[in-house]
């Protein structure tokens, strides 16, 4: 090429528009000289309108459809920093083809904002902040104090490094079984392979990554570790994204945006908890990031481990159908640690006062006075879920949403949980003037006062949003817990999952019942992991050091649903098959692809209307195209929501014809907001 021959760069940005944009690169230095031109991959900073925007660069041209009277000049390129790979941008592209979402809109919000930023300042003082880093730790995959696997846990990591390319496994381990053993010294053994070689390590929770960092910390004092979540500062953010794609990170801890991560010599994926609903986005580009770690895996032909209690229907099809291998751990890894015992209490026969039945309420008072902790899990935040008036049947409900306000008395409010509506608590009922109000049901709130009253000599404690809202305070929440300073722990599910809570010998579930008849077809899937989690957090002490059998306490109304058996009997086993001969029959996923066309419009028709010409335009054998229904909840924030499910065996054929219907309603230029998700998990 000449160098008066112009350059052109094809650009992706963020925007709706599925489409990219060209611009001429003529960058110049001071002394006049043309600058080199950016890789693909590379960032710009180009004109957008009237803004500067950052874009990434996918291709470079010699000539464009743009005519020249209209072709603009990139503004900046960023050579500081190494470009994203061709590999990382199939990552992206895939998410995008698979999701149906255009690759800008993949690319760029998965980057930190600091990168795309204007100004270079804070890359600039990254990358030299990163350069001292790695200037001084010597980098020494050398593991410190391992602990010495049972043989269970010995043949997982053998299993893990020793296979060779794409290997899918599942590590079914019951809870306390030591699978965070088994992670960390898979991770050890990879990275002792290689000087360069990462591993990248997902758990579903933010929550749940400072307990993980201490024990990669302790076991990989030279190691540098990077971890991505949501709660990073923006500063903090851009040092360990750059960690992590200068490779100078050789472990990178994360949440399920961390699957976006660039990751130059990634060896080995985990993926901790692995069924857990949070791996799904439920926003914009709506991405499993368990779906998206396997396929890195396999992009690089490379082992990827999915541990859980309780595996996700999808994961244990696959076991059954040789897709994935299992390595499975039977047992508690502490000597002589046993799973908690089960007990189910009728509530039909056992009346409970203020939400307790008087069984729980004695082995509450029994932990106490042994010295030992309880946890009441109540999967529902604030003091009542609605306020009513006796008198003329007014209950409280948002004025925005198909749902109600909920009473949450330490600021006298009521809250809505869905559109955010506030509002102080009425001194008398709206409607005929009744100063009596009544909060119905109860919250984590109201519990908590119930057991303050109930045992005024325990240290009672909630841990649940409201009360973790500051940043750092859900950390020292957990943390007063682990120290013993906690006697009844109050928790939604932000407390079931992944703890390892020492002094715990009593779980009790309030009121799980709920979920037993939810329309949603997943509703029991989840449930039952959730309580096999949280029965899991008990017990995990060796009886010999004083702990005695823990229990697990689950009030209910249905004592003889199939889903509290298996969970008294512990078995995932019989459950998870129970479950795929449901699904079976009534040919659900895993046995069918599915994708849910979303719709939302002031009036409900509206919305209705656009789903119904959506469902008649483009009739295919192979495709099930549903009726549009109104969602169960359709009113959020003013909007009315309805949606449309749309199925096939074959998942091809549901990409392909997804495809296809995608460009037809975006040609329709319609005012209805929608959206199309592959893969639903919230039907
Ligand atoms: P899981 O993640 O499977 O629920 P954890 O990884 O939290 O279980 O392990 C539970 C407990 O067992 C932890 O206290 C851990 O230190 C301990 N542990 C793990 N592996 C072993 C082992 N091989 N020998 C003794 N204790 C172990
Ligand atoms: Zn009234
Ligand atoms: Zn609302």
């Amino acid at each position: 090429m000449s160098l008066s021959e112009p350059v052109f760069l094809r650009v992706a940005i963020d925007t709706p528009l599925d489409s990219f944009f060209d611009y001429r690169f003529s960058l110049r230095d001071e002394a006049g000289a043309l600058l080199p031109v950016p890789a693909i991959g590379s960032l710009v900073l180009i004109p957008f309108g009237s803004q500067q925007i950052t874009g990434i660069v996918l291709q470079i041209l010699h000539e464009t459809a743009v005519p020249p009277e209209k072709i603009r000049d990139v503004l900046a390129a960023r050579p500081q920093l190494p470009p994203l790979s061709e590999e990382w941008l199939g990552l992206a592209r895939f998410a995008a083809e698979y999701y149906q979402r255009p690759l800008g809109e993949v690319v760029l919000p998965s980057l930190p904002k600091n990168l795309k930023a204007i100004k270079t300042v804070a890359l600039d003082r990254a990358l030299k902040k990163l350069s001292k880093l790695t200037a001084a730790p010597t980098q020494t995959p050398v593991a410190q104090q391992e602990a010495s696997l049972n043989a269970e846990q010995a043949a997982a990591v053998a299993a893990v490094t020793e296979g060779k390319g794409f290997a899918p496994r599942l590590l079914f381990g019951v809870t306390g079984s030591g699978k965070t053993e088994v992670y960390l010294q898979a991770a050890a053994r990879i990275l002792a392979q290689s000087a360069t070689a990462q591993v990248l390590i997902l758990v579903p929770e933010i929550n749940l990554t400072p307990q993980f960092e201490t024990h990669i910390r302790h076991r990989f004092p030279g190691v540098m570790l990077a971890t991505l979540h949501s709660g990073l500062a923006e500063g903090e953010r851009l040092l360990h994204w750059l960690a992590a794609h200068t490779g100078a990170a050789r472990i990178i801890l994360g949440t399920r945006l961390a699957i976006f991560a660039s990751l130059p010599d990634l060896q080995l994926v985990i993926v901790d908890e692995e069924h857990d609903p949070s791996y799904k986005q439920q926003e914009g580009l709506r991405y499993s990031a368990r779906d998206l770690a396997v396929w890195r895996a396999h992009q690089r032909q490379i082992p990827v481990l999915l541990g859980s209690a309780t595996p996700s229907l999808e994961s244990w099809y696959a076991v059954q159908h040789g897709r994935y291998q299992l390595s499975e751990l039977s047992q508690r890894a502490v000597q002589d640690a046993v799973l908690p015992i089960v007990k189910i209490i009728n509530l039909e026969k056992e009346k409970p006062s203020e939400g307790l039945s008087q069984r729980l309420i004695a082995a509450i008072r029994l932990r106490l006075e042994k010295g030992e902790q309880s946890l009441l899990f109540l999967n529902r935040r604030g003091y009542a879920p609605v306020l009513s008036c006796d008198a003329c049947g007014w209950i409280s409900q948002c004025t925005r949403c198909t749902a109600n306000l909920v009473m949450h008395k330490g600021d006298h409010r009521l809250r809505c949980h869905h559109c955010g509506l506030e509002q102080r608590i009425p001194r008398a009922c709206p409607t005929c003037g009744n100063i009596d109000l009544q909060p119905l049901g109860r919250g984590t709130q109201r519990l908590e006062e119930t057991l303050a009253a109930m045992f005024p000599e325990a240290r009672v404690f909630r841990i649940d949003a409201d009360s973790t809202r500051l940043k750092g305070s859900a950390a020292a929440a957990f943390e007063r817990v682990h120290e013993g300073e906690v006697d009844i722990l109050i928790g939604t599910q932000m407390v079931a999952k992944g703890h390892d809570f020492q002094r715990l010998t009593l779980v009790a579930a309030l009121n799980p019942d709920a979920a037993l008849f939810s329309q949603d077809y997943r509703a029991s899937e989840r449930l039952f992991a959730q309580l096999m989690q949280v029965a899991g957090r008990a017990g995990r002490r060796a009886q010999a050091e004083g702990g005695n059998a823990s229990e697990v306490y689950v009030q209910t109304r249905y004592p003889d649903h199939p889903l509290y058996h298996a969970l008294m009997a512990h078995n995932y086993r019989h459950f998870a098959a129970d479950m795929l001969a449901e699904r079976e029959q009534a040919q659900l996923p895993p046995y069918m692809y599915q994708a849910l066309l979303r719709a939302e419009a002031r009036e409900l028709q509206t919305a209705l209307d656009f789903l119904q010409q959506a469902a008649a335009c483009m009739p295919h054998p192979m495709i099930t195209i549903n009726d549009p229904i109104p969602m169960t909840m359709t009113r959020v924030a003013n909007r009315d929501r309805a949606q449309l499910l749309i199925e096939s065996a074959s998942r091809p054929a549901l990409q392909a014809f997804a495809r296809l219907w995608i460009t037809e309603l975006r040609s329709w230029k319609s005012r209805v907001k929608w959206s199309l998700e592959i893969d639903p998990v919230d039907i």
